[in-house]
């Protein structure tokens, strides 16, 4: 990944610029003659290691960086930002992603090479940010639809021929656009607008007369089409990468004689070069050299399994000779199948890739996929040969490693969700969470990301389905309210990554930190949590009473300011009569106490009382209760904990 540039030319751009240089990553480019002032504002925030400073002209400084720098980021006027880049301008292919802010801050335009150099989700990072509006002007977007030529970068889909340009216009004209999905995930159809131009594979003929005729195709397959470039019709092809190419070499083949091979095979198939996984072979082929180096230039991933994980799995062409010679009947065609049998390997065998079991070896015969059986290619001038077949698996590889981004989304409101946190959902392919709280972030969402509601029981499910899909290799935000590491998600992902056998690394895990009930419901009432305070949650679904019972009597009886979490349900009532009687014997009838109930919310409301009057106010799930200490005191409708200062509170 290339690092991002941000650039300005006086030291109020500097100011704008300077909070996105950690978190992109990015470097801030400024004219060397406001150095003292940049640097003077960059030390103290430790960013004066990200400055750079530059002599002469800034469309020359400009001209040297375009070619190695993947995204800008300018904080000048457009039109200046527009004369600078329009010599540099090549094509939208090979064009890097240009992104404008207004001075101010406020504003963040996606200028150029919105789509494929990734323009407008760069200027949703910055603007989640910097605190500023996103302003997109494709026309994808303003149908709620990321582009055509973005839909399957989520999942490493490669981009076949075709006329891109064409199948996007019509679908900013908003004709029908007819898709045929052949392979891959079909996540990608849960994240349409209601209004989506798309129709699903071929219209049966009764139908056919009355839709609309389709005016653009798209094929996501593993085969290759070729398109007539006059054709009246616009077409493109996305390729997911569910092939996987097993092969065997005499020792010492060439590089050449092997992708040669693969491109003959793969030609006499109809297959499509882009739609490759990678390489499969026997371990005795991990330092081919030919090999490596094919894997390295083509950027395809080698798994090598041993005989014995090969010997067992049915093939059509089994051999006797290779037997005698390396231990099993295939390697060829025996890799292909295990590897699209498992595209991905599970947590807990990513470092042992352990021999399937005989159910499992019946679920690879019966999904097996062979696209091309193996087959022997030489070259009269090369010498060494090259063994190919070629298998499909369900899911398609992705070549990144997955993420897992816990996001805490605050109390409710957005003004209280933090900028890392709202940035961590521009970033993410997939949010997961409970409905309601989907809905309180949903102006933060993207056209394109895809959301999974679970009801609020399956909280376990819905840790599950963020690991699968994080393994897999997608960006995964999994939201809670508050601060999602209390009583919150990231704790049972966590929980159930460990028990998985998690290596700690991959997925990668961000936790994103939000302000919890017990702040948002203090902020409401003023400071009652001034002093030593803990939180107790009244809910004992997860944990015995006895152990509630015993942390209140404890914390009572200690003199902590206590927060009341998850206090009463409709049939889950009895512990709080009980936590009100313990408090009871511990603390004053008139220790004050807070109701704060949907804090931060349309409905908030907030009650402030007394520990003897604590029984006649409603109370339910959404509302969380602060008792006061000995020193804790109502001033009007304040709460107010001493610190100490006044000499109150020792
Ligand atoms: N992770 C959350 C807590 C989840 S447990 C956090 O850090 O805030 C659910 C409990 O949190 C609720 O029963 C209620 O006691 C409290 N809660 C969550 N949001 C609240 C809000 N907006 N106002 C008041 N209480 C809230």
């Amino acid at each position: 990944m290339y690092r991002c540039a941000v650039i300005g030319t006086t030291v109020q751009a500097a100011k704008c610029l300077l909070p996105l240089c950690a978190p992109l990553p990015a470097d801030l480019w400024m004219p060397s003659k406001l150095r003292p002032q940049v640097e003077a504002i960059a030390l103290p925030v430790g960013q004066a290691k990200n400055c750079r400073f530059y002599e002469g002209a800034l469309a020359d400084v400009l001209a040297d960086l375009w070619p190695a720098q993947g995204q800008f980021v300018f904080a000048m006027a457009t039109g200046a930002v527009v004369r600078l880049i329009a010599p540099l301008l090549h094509h939208k292919s090979t064009d890097p992603a240009v992104v404008v802010v207004n001075p101010a801050g406020t504003a963040v335009i996606s200028l150029c090479g919105g789509h494929q150099a990734g323009a407008d989700g760069l200027t949703y990072r910055v603007a989640r940010l910097l605190g500023a509006e996103p302003i997109i002007t494709s026309a994808s977007q303003g149908l709620g639809l990321s582009g055509i030529d973005l839909l399957g970068q989520p999942f490493s889909w490669q981009k076949g021929s075709g006329d891109w340009t064409g199948v996007s216009a019509a679908i900013a004209r908003q004709a029908p656009v007819q898709i045929i999905q052949e392979c891959g995930t079909t996540l990608w159809q849960a994240a349409l607008p209601a209004n989506h131009p798309f129709q699903f594979g071929w219209p049966e003929l009764a139908r056919d007369l009355e839709t609309p005729k389709v005016k653009a195709r798209v094929w996501i397959s593993p085969i290759q089409r070729r398109f007539a470039p006059d054709a009246a019709m616009p077409k493109v092809q996305w390729h997911p990468r569910v092939l996987w190419v097993g092969l065997w070499c005499e020792r010492g083949t060439s590089q050449g004689l092997m992708d040669w091979a693969i491109e003959q095979a793969f030609r006499q198939h109809h297959l499509a070069l882009g739609a490759i996984a990678g390489i499969a072979s026997l371990d005795l082929k991990k330092d081919e050299p030919g090999l490596l180096n094919l894997c390295r230039d083509r950027q395809w991933p080698l798994r090598c399994f041993s005989a014995g994980r090969l010997q067992p799995i049915p093939v059509p062409n089994p051999s006797e000779t290779v037997a005698a010679a390396v231990g099993t009947p295939s390697v060829a065609e025996a890799a292909a199948l295990l590897a699209a049998y498992r595209p991905i390997l599970p947590l807990e065998s990513a470092s042992s890739d352990q021999a399937l079991t005989p159910i499992e070896l019946e679920q690879l015969a019966q999904t097996a996929n062979l696209r091309a059986g193996k087959q022997v290619f030489r070259r009269a001038e090369d010498p060494g040969a090259v063994t190919v077949a070629v298998a499909q698996a369900e899911q398609e590889y992705i070549d990144r490693p997955g993420q897992l981004l816990l996001v805490g989304t605050g109390p409710g409101d957005l003004n209280q969700m933090t900028a890392a946190a709202k940035d961590a959902i521009a970033r993410a392919q997939v949010i997961i969470g409970y409905g309601l709280y989907l809905n309180l972030i949903s102006p933060l969402l993207q056209p394109g990301q895809i959301t999974e509601a679970f009801p609020i029981t399956q909280e376990q499910q819905r840790a599950e389905r963020a690991i699968e899909l994080a393994q897999w290799g997608l960006s995964v935000a999994v939201i809670s309210s508050g601060d999602a590491g209390i009583y919150g998600m990231a704790g049972l992902v966590m929980e159930t990554l460990q028990q998985r056998g998690w290596n700690g690394k991959t997925p990668t895990v961000q936790v994103l930190p939000g302000i919890t009930a017990l702040q948002a419901a203090a902020a409401q009432v003023g400071t009652p949590l001034m002093h030593d305070f803990c939180a107790i949650s009244l809910s004992d679904l997860l944990t015995p009473w006895e152990v509630i019972e015993q942390r209140l009597q404890a914390a009572a009886q200690a003199d902590f300011v206590i927060a009341l979490y998850n206090p009463k349900s409709k049939t889950r009532t009895q512990p709080f009569a009980d936590a009100c009687r313990i408090l009871r014997q511990y603390r004053a009838e008139t220790t004050p106490v807070a109701i704060v109930r949907s804090a931060y919310r349309v409905d908030q409301s907030v009650t402030l009382t007394t520990l003897a009057e604590l029984n006649s106010h409603p109370i339910d799930m959404v509302t969380t209760l602060l008792i006061g200490n000995k020193s804790s005191l109502k001033h009007y409708n304040w709460m107010i904990t001493p610190r100490g200062y006044l000499g109150f509170g020792k």
